[in-house]
């Protein structure tokens, strides 16, 4: 491991059941990145999400991060999962959702303190959400929850944020302050994982690119491996679609 690598996988293989998803994945993540991970539906994105943040069951493998395994790190990672997987139905309030994130790093009795709290407001006004902060979630529209969801992951002041498709159905806007906020955080050190479809972004949006479909096509700087013919490995018979949606 490099000094400054934050993630480390060593040949990686993810199965549900008989299906391999992920194959011989080898990775090694730097610090103070924006990772864009590109690859088309069911390529193992969320998978390799799911796996590095010990969430599901690999099949072989290692995975280090921040020098421990996955489960042990689990107080500097944040995930923001997929729209269609948040449950934005509870009745919960947004200043309840932004909290959660400081929970992370409490005991189980211990309470918030007057740290958490400013973290708390302070990262409402981040996002532009402290006037919504009384709002039921469910009563948002999309790109407001985003925001919340979003805060709740920034409020845990996390080393490494895994955010899967963050802008979908989200306003230019609202995609543009988020970006701007993820190239700060960048900045001040903080890795940034982001599986993002709208390749004709990649390149502003991101540093480097981890490139897959099921097997590791590239991972590296945009200008050495977000190439046209690494993406058309990547894409294979599903680029001329991609063109023609866009
Ligand atoms: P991506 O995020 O790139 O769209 P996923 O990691 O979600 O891809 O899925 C990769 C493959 O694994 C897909 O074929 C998907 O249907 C399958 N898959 C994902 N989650 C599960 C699961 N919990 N059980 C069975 N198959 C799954």
């Amino acid at each position: 491991m490099t000094m400054q690598s934050v993630i480390k996988i060593d040949d990686l293989t993810v199965s549900y059941g008989n299906t391999r998803v992920l194959s011989n994945i080898f990775l090694n993540i730097d610090a103070g990145n924006i990772y864009g991970v590109i690859g088309p539906n069911g390529a193992g994105k969320s998978t390799l999400f799911k796996a590095i943040l010990g969430m599901i069951k690999v099949s072989s493998g290692n995975i280090w991060v921040l020098g421990k395994e996955p489960q042990k790190a689990y107080v500097d990672l944040a995930y923001l999962p997929q729209k269609e997987e948040v449950d934005i139905q509870f009745p919960v309030i947004v200043s309840d959702v932004v909290r959660i994130g400081r929970l992370a790093h409490k005991g189980v009795f211990e309470r918030l303190n007057s740290v958490d709290y400013e973290i708390i407001n302070q990262t409402m006004i981040q996002l532009d959400i402290l006037k919504l902060k009384d709002r039921s979630i469910s009563d948002l529209s999309g790109g407001q929850q985003q925001r919340v969801f979003l805060a709740r992951a920034l409020a845990q002041r996390p080393k490494i944020l895994f955010l899967d498709e963050p802008f979908v159905g989200v306003d230019i806007k609202t995609e543009m302050s988020i970006i701007q906020i993820l190239k700060e955080l960048a900045e001040e050190g903080v890795t940034i994982l982001l599986v993002h479809h709208d390749l004709s972004t990649v390149s502003n949006y991101c540093d480097q690119v981890i490139l897959i479909n099921q097997r590791l096509i590239g991972c590296g700087p945009i200008e050495t491996t977000f190439t046209d013919e690494n993406i058309a490995k990547t894409y294979g018979g599903q680029l001329k679609l991609l063109h023609k949606i866009s």
